[in-house]
């Protein structure tokens, strides 16, 4: 979720025609099917009220380190699968010699404007330069932290940009063709696109839509499963915890690798319709049969009320109290300064962070500029656990 200076922007874009048959559509836009009421305005300005009472720490708290990475490798690579967290939802994936983005943003700020607005915390694991050619996009939602403008301006200027295949949830074609980008598929739940060697299908997610006062929920929201014979990848892009997960991982699981939520999620009577807390990312990775997978969506932008590095603090003693086999679910503090080999057997480089090796095996810790807190109590930790465990 985004917070109130969306509604400063002018854009909007045009609802897809709705389908009688899905119950996700209505006559002007797109719903939720799973358990869920719609926070009014006045809930945001409680939320924003409350917010403003707080001492929630400031971007000058935290110190994210920012280590050399391995461009060159990157760019010449079209053989080995490798996944590289360039922070908050953006990952690179090279998966079966495709270079592919998720949720591309490389600005300063989660805002229409760059003078206003959250601001990037820590640094870009990997520069918009330093990029390989990219052959496909996947965007969740129209949200200022998933789409953002510059982004898209920038990917397509580079030399090659204007091959880049972009998918997009229904409704947000016009916003892209608006801006001159016409290798662009849109599609809704469930529906299928074969790109090469890749099936590419987008998945039902529990979030929302608005990119100005008028849009709210005119656009779709997906998460993006992409598939291939060798190797099967979910981004699971913004959302809150629903059955669809369950359903995805029976219907096209299990994966390879999945890229899940772990952060945004405070105050919880707001934001967990919206954002999954690191107890919830925990149940998505087992919900939808993933083998490995990769934290995304902390520790960049300043978005909500929990400090930016709590939903590592919390992420990581949850994952080593139910024992996850080693390197599971992964995640770095944006720093990636070496590569490390998987396994020879299913070829995916980790473009980590340090790593720490304990009795469960190792996980990767955070850089020692990073300040780290221990959960705040042992109950705190224990009730996350508990709604873990299942
Ligand atoms: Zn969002």
């Amino acid at each position: 979720m985004t917070i109130c200076f969306i509604c400063l922007s002018a854009l909007n874009c045009a609802a897809q025609t709705p389908s009688a048959d899905k119950p996700h559509h209505t006559h002007s836009g797109f719903r939720n099917v799973t358990e869920y009421e719609e926070h009014d305005f006045w809930d945001f300005l409680k939320w924003r009220r409350e917010r403003a009472k707080k001492e929630i720490p400031g971007p000058q708290s935290y110190d994210f380190p920012l280590a050399k990475n391995n461009p060159d490798f990157l760019k010449q690579n079209r053989s080995m699968n490798t996944v590289t967290w360039i922070g908050h939802a953006t990952i690179l994936l090279q998966m079966e010699g495709y270079n592919i983005l998720t949720d591309p943003h490389f600005s300063k700020r989660v805002s229409p404007v760059q003078w206003a607005g959250p601001e990037r915390v820590a640094p870009l694991g990997l520069a918009l330069e330093d990029l390989p050619p990219i052959d496909i996009v996947v965007i969740s939602h129209d949200h200022y932290d998933s789409l953002d403008e510059q982004t898209i301006k920038k990917l397509r200027q580079r030399p090659g940009g204007e091959k880049t295949r972009f998918y997009v949830p229904l409704g947000l074609k016009n916003w892209f063709a608006i801006r001159g980008v016409d290798k662009v598929v849109v599609m809704g739940w469930w529906d299928r696109h074969r790109d090469g060697n890749l099936e590419i299908i987008a998945v039902p997610v529990q979030h929302w839509s608005k990119r100005s006062i008028f849009s709210r929920n005119k656009t779709l929201w997906a998460g993006w499963v992409i598939k291939a014979d060798a190797f099967r990848f979910i981004f699971v892009g913004d959302t809150g915890y629903t059955a669809h997960f369950k359903e995805i991982g029976e219907r096209l699981g299990p994966f390879d690798l999945a890229a899940i939520p772990i952060g945004a999620y405070e105050p919880r009577w707001f934001m967990a319709k919206h954002h999954v807390n690191p107890a919830e990312s925990v149940q998505i990775h087992k919900d939808v049969g993933s083998k490995k997978s990769v934290a995304i969506h902390w520790g960049t932008f300043l978005l909500t009320d929990e400090p930016l590095d709590d939903p590592l603090k919390n992420w990581l003693p949850l994952c080593r109290k139910i024992r996850f086999p080693q390197k599971t679910f992964w995640s770095s503090n944006t720093a990636k300064p070496s590569f490390w080999t998987e396994s020879d057997r299913d070829h995916l480089i980790f473009n980590t962070p340090q790593t720490h090796t304990d009795s469960h095996g190792p996980y990767a810790r955070p850089a020692p500029a990073i300040r780290l807190r221990l959960p705040r109590d042992n109950l705190a930790e224990q009730k996350l656990s508990s709604r873990c465990a299942g």
